[in-house]
């Protein structure tokens, strides 16, 4: 995937046509990412593991309070390809606390993962989506919400969870998930298949953020 945007990126400097063909076939692929919130947990492994074996990609919101019992766990999903945001350090309303509070939610979040793993998150999501004005002028990261929702907190069955996904799917979707049930887990064994039956390539954000800016540099 990145790959084949730096290769794009430096034909397009010696031969345009080759470029131009290249780029058209690439996107008018279709591409969804897929995001899981509050972990990281027991299932996340497993979740990193089935879609590494998938050639698909997610991006884990995770909570700054679980990194340090989890180290491995993070580790490994960035050794898999995929990509670690910030979910705020305990999960609060946001919009309940004072600025200093918010700021630390998100700074000791940034924090311990840059601890852990060397890197440094550039997207944010509130903890309940809880978010105003205020607060999207505070905070400096890219604020990412989502475009389809799994509901996998409110649903038991794994069948259902999978199919709130699948019959609203569209290109560019960000899809909302959780690592955090082992329903959610046996429902992206559902979802990934049919995903890629339709023919969608399973990203990260900041992927889908780059195809979308391709697309707009090409008016795609
Ligand atoms: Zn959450």
């Amino acid at each position: 995937m990145k790959q084949f945007i730096i290769l794009l990126l430096i034909s397009s400097y010696f031969s345009y046509p080759v470029f131009s063909a290249n780029m058209t076939k690439n996107i008018e692929k279709k591409y969804v990412a897929l995001t899981f919130d509050d972990g990281p947990s027991n299932y996340t492994k497993d979740i990193a593991e089935y879609l590494y074996q998938n050639d698909s990609y997610a991006t884990f919101f995770v909570l700054g309070s679980k990194v340090s019992i989890y180290q491995e766990t993070l580790i490994n999903l960035i050794d898999k390809g995929n990509e670690i945001a910030n979910h705020t350090y305990n999960h609060p309303w946001l919009t309940h606390l004072t600025d200093k509070e918010i700021l630390k939610e998100i700074n000791d979040t940034q924090e311990s993962i840059n601890k852990v793993t060397g890197y440094t998150p550039t997207l944010f999501r509130p903890s309940y989506g809880d978010i105003n004005k205020k607060l999207k002028t505070m905070i400096k990261l890219n604020i990412i919400m989502w475009t389809n929702n799994s509901s996998d907190w409110k649903y038991k069955s794994s069948k259902t969870i999978a199919s709130n996904v699948i019959r609203h799917i569209k290109d560019n979707d960000i899809i909302l998930m959780h690592d955090t049930y082992k329903r959610s887990y046996e429902a992206l064994k559902i979802i990934v298949p049919k995903l890629k039956e339709l023919d969608y390539e399973i990203v990260t954000v900041s992927e889908l953020m780059e195809i979308k800016k391709l697309r707009e540099l090409y008016r795609y």
